[in-house]
């Protein structure tokens, strides 16, 4: 499937991924490093042996290497970026949203994604901490700074909300609220009634508002994964902006920017199959498999023209005027450099290959 330089540079999708350090469990329990960096744009999945390897060179035998699932598949693949353990959230935010922010002030809705399994990094690349805070953060502060660079030819209307889709239902996560529908507004595009609008004033006020729409995430402590989340988060920037010379009531220009923290991609199977948390299970393969569809038919119909089934989760409806056409998409696929998660890394890789193709 060979893009010309041509279609890659003006693709409207920008795919890269970033690999977390080693933590603690992965070091302790001898598990070989099965993602090699080679260079800002290349990695390699479980690279051949390779006397030049970190592993080699530290003098470290790592005991588990071979009766993993180590199969040496050495598979090379490019990404618009690939970020190693020693990146920051500064650089991810550079390399990513920054390079939309000018599309989505001229008016284009723009969606970022972080794809992953559960702790491979999402949340720590979107929302960070105080002390290294994440894309949403330093997207919110660069729009801010532009908005007043502007100011004295541009009347700007910013507003936030952040959701979550939890079990096919939209809930706000900044006030509480029973499940929202979705509205599809011939004017405003796909709309959330009775979602929360917010503005807030400072940075400080801005941080509080994503830790604390962050805790009331719908999170299962009980289960094999203590920090196992089947929820996405929607955080959702609007734009609405006008010239000062323009009429009263025309000539606005809106747009959406959608950050989305997605539930863990690892199969629901793995952790726990009874009862309600098996439906649940089954909804959030429902939105993360529709997603995955609509990517699918996004990339052919590049080519072919096809259909693309956004109406088959909350998701994929909530984000139908958001992806595809002209609408600006980031994909940050997370993953852990460790063979203790061989599968889900590599299913990430794939995942994140064919989103290259949109
Ligand atoms: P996810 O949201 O994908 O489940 P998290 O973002 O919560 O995963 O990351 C899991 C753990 O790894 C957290 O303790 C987080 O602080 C840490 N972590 C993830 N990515 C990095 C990184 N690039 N650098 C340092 N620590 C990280
Ligand atoms: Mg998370």
């Amino acid at each position: 499937q060979g893009m010309t330089e041509e279609q890659a540079i003006n693709s409207n999708v920008k795919v890269v991924v970033r690999v977390r350090p080693e933590n603690a469990k992965e070091r302790d329990g001898g598990y070989n490093n099965i993602v090699r960096v080679m260079d800002e744009q290349v990695l390699v999945f479980d690279p051949k042996e390779d006397h030049g390897s970190p592993d080699y060179y530290h003098g470290k035998r790592r005991k588990r290497r071979d009766i993993m699932k180590r199969q040496n598949k050495d598979m090379r693949y490019a990404f618009d970026r690939v970020f190693s353990e020693y990146a920051t959230n500064q650089e991810v935010y550079e390399n990513t949203t920054m390079k939309i922010l000018d599309g989505f002030m001229d008016g284009y809705n723009c969606s970022v994604f972080a794809y992953g399994a559960t702790g491979a990094g999402k949340t720590f690349s979107m929302l960070g901490s105080p002390s290294s805070p994440g894309v949403i953060f330093l997207t919110m502060m660069e729009l801010y700074r532009r908005i007043e660079l502007m100011k004295e030819e541009k009347i700007c209307d910013v507003a936030v909300s952040y959701l979550e889709v939890y079990n096919e239902q939209i809930r706000d996560l900044l006030m509480p609220s029973n499940p929202l529908p979705i509205r599809e507004d011939p004017a405003k595009g796909v709309v959330v009634a009775g979602l929360s609008l917010h503005k807030p004033k400072t940075a400080d006020e801005l941080m509080y508002m994503l830790d604390f729409g962050n805790q009331n995430r719908t999170q299962h402590p009980t289960d094999a994964n203590a920090e196992s989340s089947r929820s996405h988060a929607v955080f959702q920037v609007f734009v609405r902006q006008k010239d000062r010379t323009a009429n009263i009531s025309t000539d606005f220009r809106v747009a959406k920017m959608s950050l989305i923290d997605l539930a863990g991609s690892e199969r629901a199977t793995v952790t726990t199959n009874r009862g309600a948390r098996f439906r649940e299970g089954a909804n959030i393969n429902r939105s993360l498999l529709a997603l995955g569809n609509c990517i699918n038919a996004l990339a052919d119909g590049k080519v072919k023209g096809q259909h693309v089934p956004y109406r088959n989760s909350k998701l994929t409806r909530l984000l139908k005027d958001s992806l595809g056409g002209n609408c600006r998409t980031v994909m940050i696929a997370a993953v852990s450099p460790s063979a203790m998660t061989y599968d889900d890394t590599h299913n990430t890789l794939k995942y994140a290959n064919r989103a290259k193709n949109i």
